[in-house]
């Protein structure tokens, strides 16, 4: 017998107590907080799948560094090795620490003036497209023809529909700011980009004179799934794979949050004197020192250790094997899911789990809020309650392209054993399914409406 059971390439040393809940207690916390998950409180949620962003654990060496950390103002040897691991990874000269993901995206777009411009994208992620707009610039999605259909298994579904890349840059008339891949692609399912693509997309690019971005958040998840199923990339380390991708690159914004395997933290890199000069004014003026950026001197040593660690190919063969196993499982229950699984999250096709909930109703959210109430489970909606809302240039209100509901599993936080409960959680909400309601607004924000929209069930 070949013995084939893929376990958590960790022990855990330090543990952090799960308070039981019940299902009166859910309901009441649903209604106290509007129906809307990002405030119902982190000790009321039994397994949350929220976001991966800043959730993950950190390893002994990330702590070990963190007391290395060195708080001097300007110059700190924090900074040094932050920076050193940067560019040794992504050949970047310029390196921007920032607090977080956003902040490199808000500094890239204001210091490219994006304004009256057109970024595109395979899917801008909700803070990208919030940034871009707030800008005054107008955000396009062109994903691969391909992912639309979320039932068919195509492995590279963050890839960028290369055709209708070349019809935009082509067009005189549109002005294209940048060209913004997001690998893997978050809000299109978690799906990998293929490096045939991204050298495809980065040709075109530099031939039309436009610069070429990578939302890198999730780097090494998508060179993971180029080096598993990209041909004559096998033989190939993450590490050398990684390497290639950002160097296909004008300029990278990442959040720490994730393939950082850290708390907080984030940059901005590119190559571009004058660019990156900019950036480092509007920096200072509202992060801080561009030796710190917005974080501390510990923070900025856990992500340089962090940086290393998730290109190891024991950890993200476990990452990617157990995600991969929410989503089998799932299924099993039939429950829709995004196929095939991506690499941080499973995401529920919530209009084809719920087809009686019409999409202003929002399914997603309603799937949620039963995946809460069913089993204390915390996902995230990714539908027309995140990305509907008014058109800031039309004023008419839109749906979205898509309603899933998204479960993202932390970084080396939880086990099989949670995992097999959440698919238990799923199996029961399936069986409840057709009892279900959608949900209406009652009060929102002008931006960003799903963290802080109140709703109530229809
Ligand atoms: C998380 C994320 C961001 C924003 O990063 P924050 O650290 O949350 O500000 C941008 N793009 C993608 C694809 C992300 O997943």
């Amino acid at each position: 017998m070949v013995i084939t059971t893929i376990f958590e390439p960790f022990r855990i040393k330090s543990v952090e107590p799960i308070r039981m809940t019940t299902r009166a207690q859910r309901a009441a916390a649903l209604e106290h907080a509007g129906w809307n998950l990002f405030k119902i409180k982190a000790d009321d949620i039994l397994v949350d799948l929220l976001t991966d962003s800043g959730t993950g654990a950190m390893s002994a060496e990330q702590w070990a560094a963190m007391m290395r950390g060195d708080e001097s103002y300007a110059g700190a040897s924090s900074w040094f090795r932050f920076r050193d691991r940067v560019q040794e990874l992504t050949g970047f000269q310029h390196v921007i620490p920032t607090h977080q993901g956003r902040a490199a995206e808000r500094i890239l777009f204001s210091c490219l003036q994006v304004r009256g411009k057109t970024v595109v994208s395979n899917t801008c992620f909700d803070t990208t497209r919030a940034n871009i707009e707030a800008q005054g610039g107008r955000a396009i999605d062109i994903p691969t023809p391909l992912a639309k259909d979320t039932q068919a298994s195509h492995p590279w579904k963050g890839d960028i529909d290369l055709a209708a890349l070349e019809r935009i840059l082509g067009d005189a008339s549109q002005q294209v700011a940048c060209v913004v891949h997001t690998i893997t692609n978050n809000s299109g399912g978690g799906q990998p980009a293929s490096l045939r693509n991204l050298r495809a997309a980065s040709a075109m690019c530099k031939k039309a004179g436009v610069p070429y971005y990578l939302d890198a958040c999730r780097f090494a998840e998508n060179a993971w799934f180029i080096k598993l199923r990209e041909e004559g990339q096998h033989d190939r380390s993450v590490e050398s794979i990684a390497r290639e991708m950002f160097r296909l690159a004008d300029g990278a914004t990442f959040s720490a949050k994730k393939d950082g395997l850290a708390n907080i933290g984030g940059f901005l890199a590119s190559n571009d004197d004058a660019l990156a000069a900019q950036e480092e004014q509007l920096l200072i003026l509202t992060e801080g020192f561009p030796t710190y950026g917005g974080l501390a001197g510990r923070d900025l040593d856990a992500i340089a250790v962090g940086l290393r660690e998730v290109v190891d190919e024991d950890y993200l063969r476990y990452r990617i094997v157990s995600t991969k196993y929410l989503g089998d499982g799932l299924r099993r229950h039939g429950v829709p899911i995004v196929e095939p699984p991506g690499g941080h999250a499973i995401y529920i096709d919530a209009r084809a789990f719920l087809p009686h909930i019409p999409q202003e109703a929002f399914p997603g959210q309603a799937a949620a809020c039963a995946f809460y109430l069913e089993g204390g489970v915390r996902g995230c909606e990714i539908g027309t309650l995140m990305f509907g809302g008014r058109d800031p240039l039309t004023g008419k209100s839109r749906v979205a392209a898509q309603e899933l509901l998204r479960l993202a599993i932390p970084r080396r936080v939880y086990t099989q054993s949670h995992i097999d409960y959440v698919v238990e959680v799923g199996r029961e909400v399936a069986a409840r399914k057709r009892e279900l309601t959608g949900f209406r607004i009652v009060e929102e924000p002008a931006q960003l409406r799903h963290f802080s929209a109140r709703l109530l069930p229809l």
